[in-house]
């Protein structure tokens, strides 16, 4: 393609709320087998609420509430907004917090008031026994909500059970992918149930699921492996460094200054609809010049 004709091409996909940062996205996204996309906050909302707390019958509502919360209110992870906003809308006072770590794509630990508290996957608490909430998990998590876990002081307290919507939008975006002859998928930190559930009701391709954010990276490259080109659509929450590497990162809007410094092409106003402007915007621009 002609400078001339990239440059026509990247102001037409300005006027669509698609911004190409580097003129070779439009050529690469041409050539794209496969569209990527992150879960939480791009496919869904990212606004998670809570909807069960299943409580081991040692332990009470309001007390496993209050002191998760507590942990909860030093992360900035969707889960954590929707266990905090529980808390408040409870009443709850939170406790003081002291020895706050983040495990990124695991969960959180902290003493609150010195009681040890963790929050997370159950990989972030490998050792204890969830034998007990299996049944149940199981269950939540065909549904497409989310669990996770809650241990005080080494004890498993509670399943702690949250939900996100799939935007409006997603569903309309795959199947136009798909119409356009190219395969999806879906890499994400999340349960691999419920990355499946969700993924089933999108008519997604291919699930990558309980992915860590560094793992991201290599999910990425065994999809180039197995389908060429990657493009990789992200909200730059804990995904910066797949943004990197895909062929073209799209990082949806209202992300973070870390993913767009990372992204080839950013969607203003996070609309999922942007995906399928960039690529017709670049088979337009590239279709008369071969
Ligand atoms: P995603 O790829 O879906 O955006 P993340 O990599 O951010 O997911 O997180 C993956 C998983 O790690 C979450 O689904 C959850 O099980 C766990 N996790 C991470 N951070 C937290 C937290 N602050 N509180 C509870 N669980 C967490
Ligand atoms: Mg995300």
């Amino acid at each position: 393609a002609t400078p001339m004709s990239i440059m026509v091409g990247t102001g037409r996909a300005a006027q669509l709320g698609v911004l190409f940062r580097k003129g070779e996205a439009l050529q690469q996204l041409r050539d794209a087998g496969i569209v990527a996309f992150d879960k939480t906050g791009t496919l869904t909302e990212g606004k998670p609420v809570l909807t069960d707390l299943i409580l081991d019958d040692d332990f009470e509502h309001d007390e496993v509430l209050a002191l998760i919360a507590a942990v909860e209110s030093r992360s900035e992870h969707p889960i954590a907004m929707a266990i905090v906003a529980a808390a408040e809308k409870a009443g709850l006072p939170l406790g003081t917090i002291t020895e706050f770590t983040s495990n990124p794509g695991t969960g959180v630990t902290a003493r609150v008031d010195g009681r040890l508290v963790a929050v997370g996957a159950q990989r972030h608490m490998p050792h204890l026994d969830f034998s007990d909430f299996a049944e149940t998990i199981e269950k939540l998590a065909s549904e497409g909500k989310t669990p996770v876990f809650a241990a005080v002081d080494d004890r498993l307290a509670a399943a702690v059970v949250v939900a996100d919507m799939i935007k409006p939008g997603s569903k309309a975006v795959i199947d136009a992918l798909h119409g356009m002859g190219l395969k999806t998928a879906m890499i994400s930190g999340d349960d691999t149930r419920t990355a499946k559930a969700i993924a089933a009701q999108l008519g997604i391709d291919t699930v990558r699921a309980e992915v860590l954010p560094a793992d991201k990276v290599q999910a990425i490259q065994s999809l180039r492996k197995q389908l060429g080109t990657v493009a990789y659509v992200g909200d730059g929450i804990n995904d910066a460094p797949a943004l990197a590497e895909a062929d073209i990162g799209i990082a949806v809007g209202s992300g973070t200054d870390a993913a767009i410094e990372s992204a080839d092409v950013v969607l203003l106003g996070g609309d999922l609809k942007g995906v399928l402007n960039a690529i017709t915007v670049s088979h337009a621009t590239l279709r008369n010049i071969g």
